[in-house]
Order: structure tokens, then C-alpha cells, then sequence
């Protein structure tokens, strides 16, 4: 081992939104701050976004959660960035036929039993009208538990896992947390989600900035590939390139199965060990599609509702396409159990795409598969106590994790910055 580099105070591993919304908060308070990013050419992770001929695309469908964490994080570094809120007409789809309902969630729902109403017990209300309750009582509840127990119509059932896959991601009933999945439809409910202009490159570029206006250094190219506790208790970290650096305090910005690999087993925290072992990722095959013009401009946004398919026109919303072209994402919710398969599902996407906007191969200006996304590092499940049983950022001294698998608070990239900002505070308190 050569060239090792005098002592930080923060080393940070990995350059995804949460590795750099961390080096951002700490480097503008002052910290001496190295983050190194395993990617040779791309900073950002699965935030980044692709600029093609015009085209922005996105890693997959892409919203922002506006009133949620994430949001407030990004105000606060100063991070500017502008988008549409995806409203409005959708179209619910069943058995291949197309059914229109407007954007709130109680006229999707009458799509599923129109002779009754939403005033009475069943819990449907709660979609029909998204209210604030003690979402904590949930946590440990899974969906299926809650739906056979508040929902007796395998229709309106049908109609709300269909709300809960396009607001979690998730597309496993019977283990994820219904407590936390309500709790991600009332936050999208209060002002919704937001498609950004020029994509989320913008807010990965906006982080960027900031953390190396403050002198933060960004080392590309370089991946830890073990960790390892000094005798005066600071860090050393092993990297790809020979190298080595001292630290005070090491951020592991990256999944867990990445954090417990860069550890020996006698020195590694137990709970990385049980993170890694029980993290359940939830995926999704995606189509991303560049048109140069939008056959049919009435239908911007479609779900499958016995399919677990997704649609949408992102460039409706959003600065993502040149004049007249049109930018949309197509997908399948995998969730934790379903096996991607290439061969079929993206036959299935691009049929689902024709059903929707008829002849769009013959506008075709790209299109790229992305067969396995990995759309979070571990779905929140009942069996776990929901959120609660996330682990905390701190696991052991000087050493945090962040990401979308770890804290108390949100869910997706909310949870990135959300932890960020936790060991951020946390470590500046110190
Ligand atoms: C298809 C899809 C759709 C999504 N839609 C939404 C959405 O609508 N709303 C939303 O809020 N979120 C969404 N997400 C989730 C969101 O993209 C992620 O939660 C967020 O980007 C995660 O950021 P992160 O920094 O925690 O992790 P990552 O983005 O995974 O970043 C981790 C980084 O660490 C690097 N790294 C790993 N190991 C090492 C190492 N040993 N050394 C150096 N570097 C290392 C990796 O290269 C990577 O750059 C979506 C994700 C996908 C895939």
C-alpha cells in the first residue's frame, strides 16, 4: 500500500445524491471533506440523467416528492430547480380497455365499485380524501393484512395496491408496511409529485456545486474497497487505485450490501450484517422513449391495474424533450419477488407503450431498455416495524451510513436526504 494521504476530517463513499447532499451540508460548515465515486465518467448515481440529442432521460420514471425531506434538504443547501406537478386526466387500464377517471384517487376508486360510497367505513376513504393519522400504528401492519381487514371489494383492493405501486414503488402486499406506504400517499397528496426540467441531473449538479464551492473534493474513479479501524481510533480506508486515506469520520453513501462488503467480518458492525442479510431490494424493468412527437396528446398518464405497469409523459410536465418531441418512461413494478425477464417484459412494456400512443415506432427517435433497476435498497416491511426499523445513520463511532435504506424518515430518494441530513447534523454536533 502506497501514497497515504494525510487526515480528513470526513471521507465519504459513494457520489449518489446521498453521498453528495452529505459532503454538500458538512463541507459549507467548514468539515474537510473527500467523497470518492467508484464511476469513472458519472457523478450522481441512479439520480443522474442522460442528454441525448435534446432528450433528457432520466434513470426510469422520475418524481419528486415536493413536501417531503428531500425537498426541504435541497431549500435549505440552496439547491434551485423547476418542474410540473403530474396531474390530471389518467387512464386506468383493465383487460387491455382503456378507462378514463381525472387525477384524484376517489374517481379512480369508483372505477371500482361505483354503487357505493366512500363515507362509510371502509377504508377506501383514506384514497378517496388522503388525511393525516397516526400512520405509526400501521407500521407493523402489512398492506394485504390492512386490505383484507378495511376493503371488501377485490376491485377497489385491486385499484388501491394499484395507487400504493405508483407511490412506494413496491408491489409486495404481503410484506410491505401499509403504515409507511399511507404515509408516502399523504405526503404525495399535499402538493404531489414533481417531474424537474433538464431531469435530476439538475439537482445531482446543484449538490455538486455547492460541495465544491466549499472546497469539498470530489475523487472519481475510485472505489473503497475496505475499511479499517486505526489504534488511535480514526479510519483508514483501502481504495481501488492502491491508495489509501486516514480520516476522522467515514459516510458510507452506498447500499448495503456494498457497506458490509467493505468490511473484515471481526471488525464489521452488526448491523450491517443484518441490513445486508435482510434488505429486500425493490426493482423495475423500465423503457425509456424519445419520440419526436406525441401521436396521441390526450393520454399523458396510464396505469395497468390487473398488470402492474406504468406510463407516463414525463416531457407533458417537464423540460425533458425538444419542441414537439416527447419523453416517457414505461414500466413494470417488480417490486421484491418478481424475477425480471428481459425477453418478455420489454415486449410487454413496448405493447403496453402501442396501446397507449399508437404508432409510436414510426416517431421513434430513441429508446433504451433498462431490464433490472434497482428503484430502492430495501423495501419497508411490517415484519421489521416499518419505518422504525430502518437502521439509525450513526452505527458505530465516527462511522455513518446514508441512503435509501437507512433512517426513520421517508421513503426512495426522500430517504437519502433525509438520512444525509441526519449525519450531517449529527456529525457537526460532535
Ligand atoms: C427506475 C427508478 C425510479 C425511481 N423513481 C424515483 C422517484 O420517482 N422518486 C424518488 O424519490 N426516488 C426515485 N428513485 C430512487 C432514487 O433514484 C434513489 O433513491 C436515489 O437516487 C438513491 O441515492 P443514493 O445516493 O442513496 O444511492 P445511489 O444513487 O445508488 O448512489 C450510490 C453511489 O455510491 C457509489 N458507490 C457504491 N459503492 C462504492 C464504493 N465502494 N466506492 C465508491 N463509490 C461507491 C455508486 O457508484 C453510486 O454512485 C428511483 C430509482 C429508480 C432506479
Amino acid at each position: 500500500m502506497s501514497n497515504k494521504v494525510d487526515s480528513l476530517d470526513v471521507v465519504i463513499i459513494g457520489g449518489g445524491v446521498a453521498g453528495l447532499t452529505t459532503a454538500a451540508l458538512l463541507a459549507r460548515s467548514g468539515k474537510t471533506v473527500t467523497l470518492f465515486e467508484q464511476s469513472s465518467r458519472e457523478i450522481g448515481g441512479r439520480a443522474r440523467t442522460t442528454h441525448i440529442d435534446g432528450f433528457y432521460f432520466n434513470q426510469g420514471p422520475h418524481a419528486l416528492c415536493i413536501t417531503a425531506e428531500g425537498d426541504s434538504v435541497l431549500k435549505e443547501i440552496g439547491i434551485n430547480y423547476t418542474g410540473g406537478i403530474s396531474a390530471g386526466k389518467t387512464y386506468l387500464i383493465r383487460n387491455g380497455k382503456k378507462h378514463e377517471v381525472s387525477g384524484d384517487y376517489g374517481s379512480w376508486l369508483s372505477l371500482g365499485k361505483s354503487d357505493e360510497s366512500f363515507q362509510g367505513t371502509d377504508g377506501s376513504q383514506f384514497f378517496n380524501s388522503p388525511t393525516q393519522i397516526d400512520f405509526s400504528q400501521l407500521e407493523g401492519v402489512t398492506v394485504q393484512e390492512w386490505l383484507d381487514k378495511n376493503i371488501h371489494d377485490s376491485n377497489r383492493a385491486e385499484i388501491i395496491k394499484t395507487i400504493l405501486n405508483l407511490n412506494t414503488y413496491a408491489n409486495d402486499p404481503d410484506i410491505q408496511s401499509i403504515g409507511s406506504a399511507l404515509h408516502q400517499v399523504y405526503m404525495g397528496s399535499r402538493v404531489g409529485y414533481m417531474y424537474l426540467d433538464n431531469g435530476w441531473q439538475t439537482l445531482v449538479d446543484g449538490l455538486l456545486t455547492v460541495a465544491k464551492n466549499s472546497n469539498a473534493r470530489i475523487v472519481m474513479a475510485n472505489k473503497a474497497t475496505k475499511i479499517k479501524r486505526t489504534d488511535s481510533s480514526e479510519w483508514i480506508v483501502l481504495l481501488s487505485d492502491k491508495t489509501q486515506v486516514s480520516a476522522k469520520i467515514v459516510v458510507i453513501a452506498a447500499g448495503p450490501k456494498e457497506a458490509y462488503n467493505l468490511f473484515d467480518d471481526q471488525e464489521r458492525p452488526e448491523i450491517l450484517t443484518n441490513a445486508a442479510k435482510e434488505a429486500k431490494p425493490i426493482r423495475m424493468v423500465c423503457l425509456d422513449v424519445a419520440l419526436s412527437n406525441l401521436p396521441d396528446k390526450d393520454v399523458t398518464f396510464a396505469l395497468g391495474v390487473d398488470r402492474p405497469l406504468y406510463f407516463s409523459v414525463h416531457s407533458a410536465h417537464a423540460k425533458l424533450a425538444p419542441d414537439g418531441g416527447a419523453l416517457i418512461h414505461v414500466s413494470k413494478y417488480l417490486g421484491t419477488s418478481i424475477e425480471p425477464k428481459p425477453r418478455e417484459d420489454q415486449p410487454e412494456l413496448e405493447e403496453f407503450l402501442e396501446l397507449l400512443q399508437p404508432g409510436w415506432r414510426q416517431v421513434l427517435v430513441k429508446k433504451r431498455p433498462l431490464p433490472n433497476m434497482v428503484v430502492s435498497n430495501a423495501i419497508v416491511t411490517a415484519a421489521t416495524g416499518g419505518l422504525a426499523g430502518r437502521p439509525d445513520v450513526k452505527i458505530a463511532d465516527n462511522l455513518y451510513i446514508v441512503g435509501d435504506w437507512v433512517g426513520k424518515e421517508g421513503l426512495l430518494s426522500s430517504a437519502s436526504f433525509a438520512s444525509a441530513k441526519r449525519a450531517a447534523q449529527l456529525i457537526l454536533n460532535e
